[in-house]
């Protein structure tokens, strides 16, 4: 389904430090614990304009509106 290939850096790495891509959610290390985010952890990856929280997975860009 997808259409592009993710280009993100996090994907070269063998052993990723994050759990999830920021740009398309997918897991990269699922040795890593899920992590439960704040709300303020969430807007400052906004602010970094990443799609997918690394920590938990969630979309974020969703929260933007409204
Ligand atoms: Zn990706
Ligand atoms: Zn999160």
């Amino acid at each position: 389904m997808r259409k592009k290939k993710c280009t993100n850096v996090s994907h070269k790495h063998a052993f990723s430090p994050v759990r999830f891509c920021p740009e398309c959610g997918e897991t990269l290390n699922c040795l890593i614990p899920e992590n439960v985010c704040s709300g303020a952890g969430h807007a400052e990856k906004c602010k970094r304009q990443d799609f997918y929280c690394s920590d938990c997975g969630q979309y974020l860009l969703s929260q933007m509106h409204g």
